[in-house]
């Protein structure tokens, strides 16, 4: 269930229906002002909302007044274990203060924090992590994992609201996946307060990246989340934005710059697809615009399931296809395809998204196409498969007995019972956000 709660991270509202904010953490010594202001500048231009820094050490938080007044974006600063630091993080601009309330040295010591946060509105994010669970709840965790983090972020809560400070987020944390997806869940149910999501100690690119994108995914295409960050093991802070960007817009949450669509590649493909995906996967990272460009290995399918795409080029031997919203533009050397594309791209947007079609060029490229279609019509293409399904779904039939021996249909349709998902049946709708 989405938080009912809303609280400003600096201007960023965080829960109560407002879009998931992205953060991330700077990797660079804090009190290193040169490297940890370019390191803030790369996450926002990568499209971090806030940025988290580490205040381990007093000169950690005299950096914070220059880092807070130079800083694009809003920073949290990250104490553990010294309230004094939070004090001096506050008294420095911080426009959040993230702590932990059970390594802070004692009620007293929260309340010191809470009392000066009140007076300069400065919220907190609170939490609990699997490793530092309170002494109480040792043997309940060795039991019930689950249930003891919930516990434990429960009675945080419920600390904060007797010091009459209600200002904050709360994040439970763990390196195990299901018990982070079912402690969130719970924890959800029980509190009004927005949730910061993350798994902690992800890993690699590689797999903290997928590691955080089954467990975030999953809560928030239940609802469950209001900001999130992706933890990697990497120095650089901007690929945990990205990672965190694509899951918002993989669940359709939010939208932020250009959508890439591309085949799988099969015995079909006809170019050097790896190479031409990933320069042009990079070379979009420069655009802002939510167009959509797909790639494909192949001219058999004709433009296929990409139709719907802004931009798209399929490759063949020597040649390829330059296509836009469906319709062909032009053939082109197979060298000069990527290049040609980005042309047309950058054309269209400076005309405001409008296309200029040579109609000789388009014809030649229509009839290219129509060959390679009619060439290889007889092929059963992942595409052309999926197309079948399509049609026998929205038929009202069912695919699943396949049909067999000569004569027969590949897909023997039988009659079953069409499925729907509508937008309203989305497990995210009423929550998606085109970011301002
Ligand atoms: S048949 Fe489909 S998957 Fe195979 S290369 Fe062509 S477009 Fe890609």
């Amino acid at each position: 269930m989405a938080s009912k709660r809303q609280i400003f991270v600096g201007g960023v509202p965080i829960g109560g229906g407002a879009p998931v904010a992205v953060q991330t953490m700077t990797k660079t010594e804090t009190a290193n002002l040169a490297a940890t202001m370019e390191q803030i500048r790369t996450v926002a231009d990568a499209g971090a909302d806030l940025v988290r820094v580490a205040v381990p050490r007093e000169k950690d938080a005299d950096a914070l007044k220059t880092i807070v007044a130079e800083s694009p974006i809003p920073v949290i600063a990250d104490i553990h274990f010294n309230h004094t630091l939070a004090l001096k993080a506050i008294d420095a601009g911080a426009h959040c203060i993230r702590l932990n309330p059970g390594n802070i040295g004692g009620r007293e010591k929260v309340a010191e924090v809470a009392v000066k946060a009140t007076e300069h509105s400065v919220p907190m994010r609170i939490g609990v992590n699997s490793g530092s669970l309170p002494k109480h709840l040792h043997e309940l965790e060795r039991t019930a994992p689950v249930e003891a983090l919930v516990t434990a972020a429960v009675e945080f809560v419920e600390l904060m609201e007797g010091l009459d400070f209600t200002d904050f987020k709360v994040s439970i944390k763990s390196t195990n996946v299901p018990n982070t997806i079912a402690a969130n869940r719970l924890l959800s149910e029980k509190i009004p307060y927005p949730i910061h999501l993350g798994i902690t100690e992800a890993g690699t690119k590689w797999s903290g990246a997928l590691k955080s994108s089954v467990g975030l995914g999953t809560l928030l295409a239940d609802g469950v989340g209001d900001t999130i960050r992706i933890s990697l093991s990497t120095f650089h802070a901007e690929e945990e934005v990205k990672v965190a960007w694509e899951i918002l817009k993989a669940l359709q949450l939010r939208e932020r710059g250009p959508v890439l669509i591309a085949c799988p590649t099969c015995g079909r493909l006809q170019f050097d697809m790896d190479t031409v995906v990933a320069e042009i996967e990079q070379r979009l990272e420069a655009y802002t615009e939510p167009i959509e460009v797909a790639v494909l290995g192949c001219a058999v399918n004709g433009i296929g399931e990409a139709s719907h795409a802004d931009f798209g080029i399929t490759g063949a031997k020597d040649e390829g296809l330059i296509f836009a919203h469906g319709k062909p533009l032009r053939k082109i050397p197979q060298e000069q395809l990527v290049d040609t594309l980005f042309r047309e791209i950058d054309k269209s947007l400076g005309r405001g998204g409008k296309i200029e079609v040579d109609d000789s060029e388009a014809a030649e490229g229509a009839a290219w196409l129509q060959r390679i279609e009619e060439e290889n019509a007889g092929d059963l293409t992942p595409e052309k498969l999926a197309a079948m399904e399509k049609a026998a779904a929205e038929s009202g039939e069912d695919i699943t007995a396949p049909g067999g021996g000569d004569g027969e249909p590949y897909l023997k349709p039988v009659k079953g019972t069409k499925v729907e998902l509508g937008e309203e049946a989305s497990p995210t709708a009423g929550r998606r956000f085109t970011r301002a």
